[in-house]
């Protein structure tokens, strides 16, 4: 698999990987991914009870620690027109507080116990640049929200119903601009008397107070996983235009290797169709055999890659003087007793009459030389027909990088030719076609 293939294939898994991960962040995000914030005696939060004598009312206010929750007990006055008592966490002592803005919703599990109607009011001061100074509480925007709480339970009340109350803007004349709720930078925490609440004893047992968010908002996570599958879809036709570059040039290339091994074997591209891949009479490899195993087993052109041509010699002799079956026969036994001397890797073709190629990979010129003269001198012993003397004369040829494989088939039959010249029943080996020139014209390159 081509490495472009291969990144398609990461593609489809990312794909899947992808499905699975946005499914399973959405549910996980529906179902959990919860963060906490608590406020309480365990939390070791700074809290206190305040009660409006520092505004010169006469409500008194005290604060007991009972078994992991707070009581604080009340005797609220009316000395005043806006009196209350409160629990007051300190978020921070400075400037920065902390952000409750990430957070959806705060809850309270409290007992409530006094006359009238039982409601409290919780109080979210936020320091604000511009707004607020350290010195000054009152400077910091007030977010508050009133409700009716249960006698004994739990109160969830969700952030986006606070608001910035409205005696505070009036009071502080805080232009509108700056009255939205916020609480981005929250220093306190206040639980209190309702503003309605009637004079008398009241007991408000605290024992926790809960802030309830996602690790991240439901907005950013949809725009995360937006921006993934867009930054996916925009990835995929890209590398499968790469793709299909990739593949469309490997073609190509296979185009130009098939015309030019057939051209190599002599063949018509056209004459190919259904054709045989063996030769019947001696099982040999025919050219269209050589062809599909050049172009389909890629082991065939390892580097370094020769060919040894055979011609049988005297052989029009044998036909001549035994018959055109003796002949026939000598032909089937001589692929039989190449077959036996080559490696399985080794391709005997018939490349015509009684001229035979041995295509040989992974071996070098000196290996191919070692092995026709292995086979010339195994030829005469082997049991020929009609008792023959049967001897070949072999032509040697090895590959150069990237040489075309017509031309090397051209340099073993030049060798063959020379083999045949110089008497038969021996080996010659082919020089370079640089050299064979340079021989036959010293002078070539010489000033
Ligand atoms: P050299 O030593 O120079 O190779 O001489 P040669 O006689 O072997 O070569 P030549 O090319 O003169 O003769 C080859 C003969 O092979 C001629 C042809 O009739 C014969 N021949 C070609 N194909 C077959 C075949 O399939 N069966 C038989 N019996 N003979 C064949
Ligand atoms: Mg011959
Ligand atoms: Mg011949």
């Amino acid at each position: 698999m081509d490495l472009s293939s291969r990144v398609l294939a990461y593609m489809n898994y990312a794909l899947a990987m992808l499905l699975a991960l946005t499914v399973g962040l959405l549910v996980w995000h529906h179902y959990g991914m919860e963060r906490v914030l608590e406020l309480s005696d365990r939390t070791h939060a700074h809290v206190d009870v305040v009660d409006d004598r520092i505004m010169q009312g006469a409500s008194v206010a005290t604060l007991a620690h009972e078994g992991g929750a707070m009581r604080m007990r009340c005797q609220l006055s009316h000395k005043i027109s806006w009196p209350d008592c409160k629990y007051m966490f300190f978020l921070s002592d400075t400037a920065a507080g902390i952000d409750l803005s990430q957070f959806d919703s705060v809850s309270l599990d409290l007992r409530f116990h006094g006359p009238g109607r039982p409601a409290l009011r919780v109080m979210i001061m936020n320091f604000e640049p511009g707004i607020s100074t350290i010195n000054d509480w009152m400077s910091q925007k007030i977010n508050e929200v009133s409700f009716d709480v249960p006698v004994d339970g739990v109160v969830t009340v969700p952030l986006r119903v606070f608001h910035t109350a409205t005696w505070w803007t009036e009071m502080r004349k805080i232009p509108l601009a700056h009255t939205d709720m916020r609480m981005d930078n929250a220093t306190r925490f206040e639980v209190m008397t309702d503003a309605t609440a009637e004079a008398g004893q009241y007991v408000i047992d605290l024992r926790a107070v809960r802030f309830y968010g996602k690790w991240i908002s439901q907005n950013h996570l949809l725009m995360i996983l937006v921006g993934v599958w867009i930054a996916f879809a925009v990835t995929w036709p890209v590398l499968a235009a790469v793709q299909l570059r990739a593949q469309l040039g490997s073609s190509r290339k296979r185009l130009r290797l098939l015309g030019e091994i057939n051209r190599a074997l002599h063949l018509e591209t056209r004459e190919l169709a259904g054709q045989a891949h063996t030769d019947p009479l001696t099982g040999a490899l025919n050219r269209q055999g050589l062809r599909a195993a050049l172009m389909n087993t890629s082991s065939m052109l390892i580097e370094p890659m020769s060919v040894i041509f055979v011609d049988i010699d005297y052989f029009k002799r044998i036909n001549d003087q035994h018959g055109h079956e003796v002949g026939d026969a000598v032909l089937r036994d001589f692929a039989i007793a190449v077959n036996a001397g080559i490696r399985s890797s080794d391709k005997l073709v018939r490349w015509g009459g009684e001229e035979f190629l041995i295509i040989c990979p992974s071996t070098a010129l000196e290996q191919a030389r070692a092995l026709a003269e292995k086979l010339r001198l195994a030829l005469p012993d082997h049991q020929w027909p009609a008792g023959l003397h049967v001897t070949s004369s072999f032509g040697v040829a090895a590959r150069f990088a990237d040489e075309e494989i017509g031309a090397v088939i051209k340099r073993a039959d030049s060798a063959l030719y020379r083999a045949k010249a110089n008497g038969r029943d021996r080996v010659e080996v082919a020089l370079p076609d640089l050299l064979i020139e340079q021989c036959a014209n010293p002078l070539v390159g010489v000033d």
